[in-house]
């Protein structure tokens, strides 16, 4: 079923057997990433054959790290729309504008992605309690698939979290600890009770499977696309799993010949009160600062130092793109002009999406003849708040 081979450090290159638990590389304390057999699969497996497959993320499942799928836990996940945007794009002088709504997946946002693939993997390698600093939607995400899989869920958020994100984690049963502060100040805690009481740490890029089920945004992206790809993509960058999976699940497909080498242009965007990667990318460094005080109404974007810094600025400098930051106070407003618009109603960390595309599309880095993907990361029901 899947052709993984090994995983290596993201950062010393050091491999290591895949069929063990592990976190961070041993050596470095950097993330493994797991790699696949590419060249058999090649052989084996073609695009045509993919699209008979489930009309979820478990469609790419053989270049996904289950093994076994009686321990794949699935709600439902991926497969979501890339809608054409054309009636917002007509508004603002430009046609190909898309939008990928992964407010639609279980628990209304993408990282039931991550979630899905990596409960399901420590479910195969014999993981009976998981634990997860979260600012809110990975948290919920966890406590679903952990439900499912008669795990026992520990998460860790802060203690401004909006309602909605709280309530959801207590519906399916997680036991849940607010922390003053932000998620790094919730990480803190949820990893001396990892080492205290045992449990797996699910923390992003910490343990190496998250990041294989937020790569399914790139695979279905291509076939969205009929296996060609945008000229931008613009992400809302927390801990930049999302991007960091994309570009990775693209070198695996030109690997097994579904698509050739153009890329896109990768775009982080981030909120103005905590923008890490942007402030290191226009410096033109290759690891990230934390950043003090971080304040933004998008809790996903609320994440003042990420383990994979380094992979998300790699990917910015690799694929020509850039990295900017948009205010709070326009959040609000873009959503309402998705909403508006298309039907669409956007997290606000998505929405932060498009107010940089117009940002980028005035200014020329943006030319009107491209294609432009919005990631729109999750669903604006969780954050009624803003609204109130
Ligand atoms: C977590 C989250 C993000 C940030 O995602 P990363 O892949 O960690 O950068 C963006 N939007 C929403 C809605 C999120 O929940």
């Amino acid at each position: 079923m899947s052709f993984l081979c090994h995983l290596e450090c993201a950062l010393c290159g050091e491999q290591y057997d895949p069929d063990q638990l592990w976190n961070l590389c041993p050596q470095c304390a950097r993330p493994l990433l797991a790699r696949y057999d590419l060249q058999a699969a090649r052989q084996r497996l073609n695009r045509s054959s993919i699209a008979e497959s489930d009309s979820t993320l478990w469609r790419y499942s053989p270049l996904l790290p289950i093994r076994d799928p009686r321990h794949v836990m699935t709600l439902g996940e991926g497969w979501t729309p890339l809608i054409h945007a054309s009636r917002l794009g007509a508004t603002l002088g430009f046609d190909n504008l898309f939008v990928k709504d992964e407010g639609l997946n279980p628990t209304g946002s993408f990282k039931a992605r991550g979630l899905s693939v990596a409960v399901s993997r420590a479910h195969e390698l014999g993981v009976h309690t998981v634990s997860i600093p979260s600012a809110g939607n990975a948290a919920g995400a966890m406590s679903a698939y952990a439900a499912q899989a008669g795990m026992e869920a520990h998460v860790y958020m802060p203690r401004d979290v909006p309602s909605a994100f709280l309530a959801e984690c207590r519906a399916m049963g997680a036991a849940v600890t607010l922390v003053d502060g932000v998620i790094t100040d919730c990480g803190r805690l949820a990893s001396e009770h990892v080492r205290e009481f045992g449990w797996f740490d699910m923390s992003t890029l910490k343990e190496p499977y998250r990041l294989e089920g937020k790569k399914t945004m790139g695979y279905e992206l291509a076939e969205q696309m009929d296996w060609s790809l945008p000229d931008v993509i613009l992400y809302p960058t927390g801990g930049g799993t999302g991007l960091i999976g994309m570009w990775k699940a693209f070198a695996e497909m030109e690997a097994l010949g579904w698509i050739g080498s153009q890329r896109p242009r990768m775009v982080t965007v981030q909120a103005e009160g905590c923008a890490p990667m942007v402030r290191a990318f226009h410096a033109g460094k290759p690891f990230a600062e934390p950043w003090e005080n971080p304040s933004t109404i998008a809790d996903g974007l609320r994440v003042p130092a990420a383990v994979g810094d380094f992979l998300i600025l790699r990917t910015l400098y690799e694929s020509g793109g850039t990295a900017l930051s948009v205010p709070d106070d326009t959040l609000r407003q873009a959503a309402e002009q998705l909403g508006a618009a298309e039907g669409i109603f956007a997290c606000p960390e998505g929405a932060a999406t498009l107010t940089a595309f117009q940002q980028l599309h005035r200014q020329g880095w943006i030319r009107p003849d491209e294609t432009v993907v919005l990631f729109i990361t999750g669903s604006g029901l969780k954050y009624t708040h803003l609204w109130a």
